[in-house]
């Protein structure tokens, strides 16, 4: 499980492991909390043998620097298929991981660039069919429209295992609407 990190401002700064976030609140950096759930944390033991524990909210609003939000998001093949839901985006079937390849949809051998918008999940049988064509000239029309993602659904490709808290605040703020699984 991840804490979800915002700014004074609520917007969001990342994700945080438990004891990160644990330390924040001891260090009385946590303004507010978003969260519906809450996770109770064991610490040391003092002297008298007493074990603190500190209660972790899902979500945190914290003192602190935000994320540039014109930041670049890293182009991983990891992200690209999580963006796609693990389909290839020009038959439409899901795909394991290993089957799965990127595709530069105006082709990198013709000057195409290796870019969020240029790219899109493709299955190994179709990048092969494509080859050095655009969708059109290969007659293979994408079934979504490639995106850069924004802040919010950068955090979502993050993370594998958000929380449905999480994932109502984040969701609100998806400027492509797409199934996402
Ligand atoms: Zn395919």
């Amino acid at each position: 499980m991840l804490i979800l990190r915002l700014n004074k401002a609520g917007l969001p700064l990342g994700w945080l492991n438990p004891e990160l976030a644990a330390r924040l609140y001891c260090q009385n950096k946590v303004l507010y909390e978003l969260g519906r759930y809450q996770r109770m944390l064991h610490g040391g033991r003092n002297v008298a043998g007493l074990q603190s524990t500190v209660t972790i909210s899902t979500i945190i609003g914290c003192t602190g620097k935000t994320i540039d939000s014109s930041g670049k998001v890293t182009l991983t093949n990891r992200y690209l298929f999580r963006r796609d839901n693990c389909l290839c985006l020009y038959c439409g079937r899901k795909f394991p991981l290993s089957k799965l390849t990127k595709d530069h949809i105006f082709p990198r051998s013709r000057g195409g660039k290796d870019l969020w918008q240029n790219v899109a999940t493709a299955c190994q049988r179709c990048n092969r069919i494509k080859g050095a064509r655009t969708p059109e000239e290969a007659n293979m029309p994408l079934l979504a429209v490639p995106f850069k993602p924004n802040v919010y659904e950068q955090l979502f490709l993050m993370n594998r295992r958000i929380l449905a808290d999480q994932m109502d605040f984040s969701s609100h703020h998806f400027s492509h609407h797409r199934h996402w699984a």
